[in-house]
């Protein structure tokens, strides 16, 4: 397994991208789960987010609000428009 941690973004723009968070109050990880082989921590306290995705930037421009401490992760860039 590989364990990556998304970056907590600081100006989420909820209602600009898609948003990936629990409906109820559970705090039972992870959020969701596949059959790849990264786990995706959150980036405040590496609450397991997503179990098993088959890539770093499995979630796109989502943002992925953590039940754990309410945070707002993303994948990280790594060939992003440098600003
Ligand atoms: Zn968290």
């Amino acid at each position: 397994m590989i364990v990556e941690t998304l970056l907590v973004v600081r100006d989420p723009q909820l209602e600009r991208r898609p948003v990936i968070r629990r409906e109820d109050d559970s705090q039972v990880g992870p959020l969701f789960f596949s059959f790849g082989n990264i786990n995706l921590l959150c980036g405040a306290c590496t609450f397991l987010l997503i179990k098993g995705a088959r890539a770093v930037d499995a979630i796109f421009d989502a943002i992925v609000v953590c039940p754990n401490c309410g945070a707002c992760n993303e994948a990280a860039q790594e060939n992003g428009v440098a600003s």
